[in-house]
């Protein structure tokens, strides 16, 4: 028998991407182009160099400094760490509490409510609108009923693959005492992005990853854009020496090779319209047109067997079918051209052989996607 755990947590399920061993993995969003040869050759020469007998440096300035230089600001404007999970996480046990409250609009990235009980954070969630938009007007209700501390945004979201609103963010940041936290885990295939706000609003902080179009999630780098106040006041929450000598040297070579990256986002995001296309006209589908390296899509029958014969066909994709702010859904990460293809493929067999709609299908999902 174990100790019991703290209240709050034990009724928490926790974030379990299911790992299973399939040809062709599209449930995680991760690039699939891996980075380049070469650094993978200069991280190894990097690496048998650190002196691995004394901890690295505690205020990582070389990864902040590359991470400042492809932002275009001051590294004091730069915190890194083990992935922007632990950005997040830092963020709210600093900013966080059980004194504190959060705001979320949902459907969003789950972490975010999740991190926020981990820290003890009182979560308040508003729906998105049947488009899944965040409205400024949404935003004003929102903070004006609940008073949060701090809002979150996803920029683009996941998993609808939408942009945020900046007038929304604009709102939620209107009062400079609650930090806005724009999650921009997937920026890199947008168009757009909220950068240049956290340079104007001190409360608004950007939150990135290089595990999405940088392709090293195995590396566990992620880092935030805010005001070098609000960096310095991050000391307070993060343990010392938080990011390891290894992950430094991942982050900041991995950082050198920007063209790579800007190839491997442009031939998903040409791999991605392609798959939205083919998925639009087929019969008996939804999809959402996204500006991330994902799709949301929604079977018109039963989605859980529609997950189940993509999986047996060798595909696995996300399957939100449960869930009440996504009702039927699957989120399919866009991979490369024979990836999509084997996905495509398998996604049309699976729909000629799928049910018929269940009585709890497709009636209660939001209003529905521009596309169909
Ligand atoms: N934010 C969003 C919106 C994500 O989808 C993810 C990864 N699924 C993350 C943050 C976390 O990524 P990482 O910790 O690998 O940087």
């Amino acid at each position: 028998m174990t100790p019991s755990l703290r209240p709050g947590l034990d009724a928490l399920e926790g974030y379990h991407s299911p790992q299973v061993d399939v040809r062709v993995r599209l449930n995680n969003n991760e690039s699939p182009y891996p980075p380049p040869p070469s650094f993978v050759e200069e991280l190894t020469r990097v690496v048998s160099r650190i002196p691995f007998n004394r901890y690295p440096d505690r205020r990582n300035r070389a990864l902040r400094r590359a991470v400042a230089d492809f932002a275009g600001v001051d590294e004091g404007h730069v915190f890194a760490a083990n992935g922007s999970n632990e950005v997040l996480q830092t963020l709210l046990l600093a900013y966080g509490g059980p004194t504190r409250s959060a705001l979320a609009f949902t459907p969003t990235y789950t972490l975010h409510g999740q991190i926020a009980r981990v820290t003890g954070t009182p979560l308040v969630t508003v729906a998105r609108t049947p488009d899944f938009a965040v409205t400024a007007e949404t935003v004003a209700t929102a903070v004006a009923e609940h008073e949060p501390h701090l809002v979150f945004f996803c920029n683009p979201n996941n998993p609808t693959g939408l942009p945020e609103d900046t007038a929304a963010v604009e709102v939620a940041a209107d009062d400079p005492d609650r930090l806005v936290v724009v999650d921009e885990a997937y920026a890199e295939f947008a168009p757009t992005s909220m950068l240049d706000l956290a340079g104007q609003r001190d409360n608004v902080v950007i939150v990135r990853t290089l595990s999405k179009a940088w392709a090293i999630p195995a590396c566990r780098v992620g880092y935030l854009i805010a005001s070098s106040e609000l960096v310095m006041s991050l000391e307070a929450a993060e343990l010392p020496y938080h990011v390891s000598a290894l992950t430094q040297e991942a982050g900041r070579l991995a950082l050198a090779y920007e063209p790579d990256m800007r190839e491997r986002v442009s031939a998903v995001v040409r791999e991605r319209e392609r798959v939205l296309a083919a998925v639009s006209a087929l019969a008996g589908v939804d999809v959402w047109p996204s500006v991330a390296n994902f799709l949301l899509i929604r079977p018109h029958g039963d989605t859980e067997s529609v997950w189940q014969g993509l999986l047996e066909r060798g595909v696995l994709v996300r399957n939100f079918a449960a869930r009440a702010d996504l009702p039927g859904c699957l989120r399919v990460t866009v991979g490369n051209e024979e990836e999509n293809n084997a996905f495509l493929a398998a996604l049309g067999a699976a729909l000629a052989s799928g049910g018929e709609a269940p009585a709890s299908g497709p009636g209660q999902v939001p209003s529905g996607p521009p596309r169909s």
